[in-house]
């Protein structure tokens, strides 16, 4: 078996920074992940909300086979074939006009910050009132680096690293008082996540988005919707803030653009833009060849297919036999989330945790997020057949639930801390 090796491997030489759970995975396709040994596990989680065309996607295999062949790399200093076409793809899809590629979910969000405070300052040259705080949201989650790290509200990923960016402030989730009693024209953006994801699968009101879309309007200040979980169909729309009929002035993309390939990006209103010129940011790798003609392909896939509709029916399917096991179980204390961006509240961490635990040793992939919260962030292609059986595993599990905890110990279920 390679995995005991492997894991003592990178015990020794990897930094203690993932509880990874021990299984060793060599392949996979569809909604299906296979180890070594053979076992098939039923994927809900997606690598974090990645693999969203599931795994071994034809169309995904013949981009990254064709572009391979061609070429992967040009840097920034020189045109290549499909920037332009991915960009358009994006514009059309978002309402907005212009994008910044780079290589993950933070590096998009720190471009987001960077891009707020540079306009703020034009704004400021151009004679207006509009200082260089930001506002973000209680729960929140926007990355690891260190702008991000300023914006994210939980203390654990922000308070080792101080003194990160300062001129943050924190909001309580969905409290437009709040909001309203912290924004002033010091204000140069407000973050908000349309639905958070490790916050615990929170869609936000549509009352709140709309008093910082207010706001925000009121002064010149930006809106920044981190859409790096919630978008690209994930929620069954394209974007998760089109369920609440805004639109922001930056939004921000990652996980699931390239299937699996480390990709981000940015994207912005032209009055937004205005405020970058050349040199002022930019990535060596960003926006490559390679993952552009993926990220095309994934989009295209999308759209032939009709996936969102997809997304929109297997979700609220899940949805509901998620509100069918809640009216059979106390313990699920809510039910949150859109398309298949879903989670369960639980009443204790201990249950959560025994949950997620039981539900890999019957080959089901869940994670678990803020304590409590079952986190489902399956691949788009997921079909009903699927939900039926990770919803009867569920049943079984919290029927016989409390469960010995000390059977449990030494099996951490996947994502025991997670990071996105
Ligand atoms: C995952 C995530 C990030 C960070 O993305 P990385 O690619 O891990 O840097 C930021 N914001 C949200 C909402 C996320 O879910």
């Amino acid at each position: 078996m390679k995995l005991a090796s492997i894991q003592a491997a990178e015990k020794k030489l990897l930094l203690n920074t993932y509880q990874r759970t021990p299984v060793l995975f060599v392949g996979g396709s569809g909604v299906t992940l296979r180890d070594e040994q053979g076992d098939e596990y039923l994927d809900l989680l997606s690598g974090i909300g990645v693999s969203a065309l599931g795994y071994a996607h034809p169309a995904v295999e013949a981009a990254i086979a064709a572009q391979s062949k061609r070429l992967l790399h040009t840097s920034n200093l020189f045109y290549h074939e499909h920037t332009a076409e991915l960009a358009l793809r994006l514009t059309e899809i978002s309402g907005l006009d212009r994008v910044f590629f780079c290589n993950s979910g933070t590096e998009a969000w720190e471009a987001a910050l960077k891009l707020a405070r540079a306009h703020a300052a034009l704004l400021r040259a151009e004679g207006k009132k509009v200082g260089t705080r930001f506002l973000a949201v209680e729960q929140s989650f926007h990355g690891r680096t260190m702008g991000a790290v300023a914006t994210t509200h939980k203390q654990k990923y922000r308070e080792p690293f101080e003194p990160v960016m300062g001129g943050v402030e924190f909001v309580r989730f969905d409290d437009v008082a709040d909001l309203r009693a912290k924004f002033s024209d010091e204000v140069c953006a407000i973050c908000i996540e349309a639905v958070q994801g490790e916050g615990g699968v929170r869609p936000v009101s549509k009352e709140f988005i709309a008093a910082a879309r207010e706001l925000c309007d009121s002064t010149g200040a930006l809106l920044l919707a981190d859409e790096i979980q919630s978008g690209l169909g994930r929620t069954g729309e394209w974007f998760a803030y089109q369920h609440y009929g805004i639109l922001p002035d930056i939004t921000t993309l990652a996980k699931p653009m390239a299937n699996g390939l480390p990709m981000g990006a940015m994207l912005c209103t032209e009055e937004a833009a205005r405020a970058f010129t050349p040199g002022m940011h930019g990535s060596t790798f960003g926006g490559g060849p390679l993952v552009c003609a993926v990220a095309i392909a994934v989009i295209d896939t999308m759209k032939q297919t009709d996936l969102l509709a997809h997304v929109r029916d297997v979700g609220g399917y899940f949805k509901q036999q998620l509100e069918w096991l809640q009216s059979r179980h106390d313990c699920i204390v809510a039910v949150r989330g859109m398309g298949l961006m879903l989670g369960i509240e639980l009443d204790s961490e201990e249950l959560a945790k025994n949950a997620a635990s039981e539900m890999m040793k019957q080959h089901i992939i869940v994670n678990r997020t803020s304590e409590t919260v079952l986190r489902f962030l399956p691949p788009y292609i997921l079909e009903r057949a699927h939900v039926d059986r990770a919803i009867a595993a569920l049943d079984g599990i919290l029927t016989t639930q409390p469960l010995n905890s000390a059977a449990m110990a030494g099996r951490a279920p996947a994502g025991e801390e997670t990071h996105g």
